[in-house]
């Protein structure tokens, strides 16, 4: 297996990556950040694991990252979403393994957020021959296929010269992420048509988007953002293997030629997920749970040093607490119970100990 340098993954080096991940059967977590802190603990997870990671970025998460105060708030999720990648940029190849940059959900109102990014790549390779992000996502999945697959052509035409890959959506995914969400009416989101895509529609698209560049589809399967209660979410990976299944037959290509997403990863069943992966998932979004761990963190290093919260100077002993209370603290507790969930997550997927990135 070929191998790319330590940091982030771009142009043929991403595709190298996809390439790893279809002929070795395994996926990586695509986790969502919206914090040096979280950008840091995915990191340090891909490091400890010896695994590739993506790392990813909602319009919502790059706002939060630009500062929550600044008035414009489309400049804001540009400006976010540009200091994680140069942070990132930064930092990666130190932690010597390959990182795939994303953005998380675009859907029409937020065009405006990607052609800014667009554009800061473009500069960014003028100056340094790599893009700042690897792949972008286009979410029109509630809007008819043919428009969908319109729109996402014309952004693989401004993309491709840059190395960068596009990721659409395939059926939706159901629940709500950062405010881009999808209400389903009844009881709850188990069974609703509309979180099945039609293989059909995979093949369509496929035909239609791959020879303009590195495609990837989420193509739903059940999927739902979140976690709930039991029985509210129906997975059927077999959507994935027969959509393989007729590309593989229509265009005469090896087996599981699509590169699939697996979105709403959070509260999964081991098996459904490892299905999925057999299926051709390379990437697996992680959000819900990872925010949980890195809160649980926090919650018990508070419990453990309740004192400390309460009191600059120990009301019993005397001695000041700025140590127990000092921030690096407590954000530290909620990292390695972050970068324990992705441990976890590196292990489900079968990444762990393959991590492409060599030194040169
Ligand atoms: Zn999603």
């Amino acid at each position: 297996m070929s191998a790319i340098p330590p940091g982030v993954a771009t142009g043929g080096a991403y595709r190298t990556l996809l390439r790893a991940c279809q002929m070795g059967s395994y996926a990586l977590p695509a986790v969502n950040v919206s914090s040096s802190s979280t950008a840091n603990a995915a990191l340090a997870a891909a490091r400890a694991n010896r695994a590739d990671i993506i790392i990813q970025i909602s319009a919502g998460g790059a706002r939060f990252y630009a500062g929550q105060s600044l008035p414009d708030e489309q400049q804001a999720r540009i400006l976010g979403a540009v200091a994680l990648a140069r942070h990132v940029h930064l930092l990666a190849r130190h932690y010597g393994v390959a990182v795939i940059l994303h953005t998380d959900h675009a859907n029409r109102p937020l065009l405006g957020w990607i052609d800014g990014l667009v554009e800061e790549s473009r500069r960014h390779h003028e100056q340094t021959g790599q893009p700042l992000f690897s792949s972008h996502m286009l979410d029109l999945s509630t809007e008819p296929v043919a428009d969908n697959i319109a729109t996402a052509a014309t952004l693989m035409k401004k993309l491709s010269p840059l190395g960068i890959g596009l990721e659409i959506e395939l059926g939706i995914t159901g629940g709500e992420e950062d405010g881009i969400g999808n209400e389903l009416h009844g009881t709850g989101p188990a069974d609703h048509p509309s979180l099945y895509t039609s293989p059909e529609d995979v093949l369509t698209a496929w035909k239609t988007l791959s020879p303009l560049g590195m495609l990837s589809i989420a193509a739903s399967f059940g999927n739902v953002h979140g976690v709930y209660a039991p029985g509210n979410v129906r997975l059927r990976p077999d959507i994935l293997r027969r959509s393989q299944a007729l590309v593989a037959e229509r265009l005469q290509t090896g087996p599981n030629p699509v590169p699939l997403v697996f979105h709403g990863g959070s509260g999964s069943d081991e098996d459904a997920i490892k299905q999925a992966v057999s299926f051709g998932v390379f990437k697996f979004n992680i959000d819900t749970d990872t925010q949980f761990a890195y809160a649980q963190g926090v919650a018990r290093y508070m419990q453990e040093h309740e004192e400390a919260f309460a009191h600059q100077v120990s009301p019993v002993t005397g001695r000041p607490l700025k140590k127990q209370y000092d921030i690096r603290t407590w954000m530290k507790a909620g990292e390695d119970s972050f970068i324990q969930r992705l441990t976890d997550s590196f292990r489900v997927l079968g990444a762990q100990g393959r991590s492409t990135a060599r030194q040169p």
